[in-house]
């Protein structure tokens, strides 16, 4: 009744009316599974009704995007079905898509304000990608879900090695959630160094996962779905308690300076309580604010909302330090700079990896370094692994380095045997 369309029992019967013609003309038809991306935003800061109002929007404009006698259906929630019957071709279809997705790009406008919200599209063809009306769907679903994985705002076509790679998330989902009720995890600490002298002066927790049935999956791999899943806000609390810990234990055996950077998540920052459970774990740890660095993703913060930037700045006042990580990764406006209360910028390794012989990382790195120094921002250079790279890090006025060239991440214990270093 929301919007005025057909729903998933009409639309069954729409697909199977397809499916007979199809069949007897011998001609294709096409399914998109499109969804809204990160519309509970808007549901979970402006209230459901608002959300109503906006899904409206949507339909209106899905509708107008959509000529031709075909159906548009409102499974529920933000998840549309459109169904293409008799068309040329796949081409038809990943025009159609495109369309769609390009008209989800400008901005919806509200008395309050405007609104940006892309779309992610799942299609399937038929007979190519099922049969049936229920497989046509689930597989739309499924290349859907691919979309928006790899960030939404565009239009994936089903494959069947996305079935593989759902089982294996699924199974990964699984391990993961046992190895947090057994707390089969370890933290590693990989030295950070001060560029001019060499010595250490903190070192970054890293988190591992040595699952005995899967081998070691990497945080690459395992972080994401713990974002997903929300796992990421206890196994987060864990890696923090660990690390404040960790600086009282070097500290007492006489490293009294070495601070710890913690990475963070988006969903850790959209906890109001994150602040005052940060406090709460410095001060059990025995540990002040300033030994510890919260390390935040570049494309983090662009798509971090109102909230959570009132939440760094709450984080800033109780005296810990905001590393930007990944520097130059996210594609991003670098008017941000100004609006967040940043301490330090992680060049990202990539720009690192081909130093100094590559023309353009060498103008990307001494840009970084100039913005920085024009902002009162310190720099570290991530993923430093050569002789080479570390001269012209050093030559070029970076603060910090880390990586192999130093150490490989390492145990809390390894780094207070090793330590304080003061050679090349
Ligand atoms: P990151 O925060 O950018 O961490 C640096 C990564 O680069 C680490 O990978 C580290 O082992 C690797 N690295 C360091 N030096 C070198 C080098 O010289 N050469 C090369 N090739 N690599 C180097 P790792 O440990 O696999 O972690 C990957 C990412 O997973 C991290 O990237 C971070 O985003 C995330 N992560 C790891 N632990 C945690 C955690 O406790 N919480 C959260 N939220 N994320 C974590
Ligand atoms: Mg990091
Ligand atoms: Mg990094």
């Amino acid at each position: 009744p929301l919007t005025d369309m057909p729903n998933r029992l009409l639309f069954t019967e729409r697909i199977n009316q397809a499916l007979k013609t199809a069949q007897q003309s011998g001609k294709q038809f096409a399914l998109l599974y499109f969804d809204l991306d990160r519309f509970k935003n808007i549901n979970d800061s402006f209230g459901h009704l608002f959300g109503d109002y906006i899904l409206r929007m949507v339909a209106e404009r899905l509708t107008a995007e959509f000529r031709g006698p075909d159906t548009v259906a409102r499974l529920g929630g933000d998840e549309f079905v459109l169904l293409f019957s008799d068309i040329e071709g796949p081409a038809d279809v990943f025009e159609a898509a495109e369309r769609i997705v390009r008209a989800f790009r400008k901005p919806f406008h509200t008395n309050a304000r405007d609104f940006f919200l892309t779309a992610s599209i799942g299609v399937t063809i038929f007979p190519d990608h099922g049969e049936d009306s229920d497989t046509l769907v689930s597989n739309a679903d499924l290349a859907m879900y691919h979309a928006k994985r790899l960030g939404g705002d565009r239009f994936r076509v089903f494959t069947t090695g996305m079935q593989k790679e759902v089982i294996r998330r699924i199974n990964l989902e699984n391990y993961l959630r046992r190895a947090w009720e057994v707390e089969n995890f370890d933290l590693l600490y990989q030295p950070l160094v001060d560029a001019a002298t060499c010595r250490l002066t903190g070192a970054e927790a890293l988190l591992r996962w040595n699952d005995l049935g899967i081998g070691p999956v990497s945080p690459s791999e395992f972080i994401p779905l713990a974002e997903e899943t929300g796992l990421i806000l206890p196994l987060g609390y864990w890696v923090l308690e660990r690390a404040c810990r960790q600086v009282r234990q070097w500290r007492e055996s006489g490293l009294p300076d070495v601070h710890v950077s913690v990475n963070v998540t988006a969903r850790q920052l959209s906890e109001a309580r994150f602040p005052e459970e940060l406090r709460r774990i410095l001060q059990a740890a025995d540990v002040k604010s300033d030994a510890l660095t919260v390390e935040i993703t570049e494309d983090t913060l662009m798509s971090s909302t109102r909230q959570s930037i009132e939440l760094l700045r709450e984080l800033k006042e109780t005296g810990v330090q905001i590393s930007i990580d990944d520097f130059g990764t996210g594609y991003s406006s670098l008017s941000y700079l100004k609006r967040f209360p940043v301490d330090t910028l992680k060049i990202d390794r990539s720009f690192v990896f081909d130093l100094p012989e590559d023309k353009d990382s060498v103008a990307i790195v001494r840009s970084i370094l100039a913005l920085a120094k024009n902002l009162g921002l310190k720099v570290i250079a991530e993923g430093v692994e050569t002789r080479p790279q570390l001269d012209f890090l050093t030559t070029e006025g970076c603060d910090g380095i880390q990586g192999f060239y130093f150490s490989r991440p390492v145990s809390g214990h390894q780094i207070m045997g090793a330590y304080p270093v003061g050679e090349r």
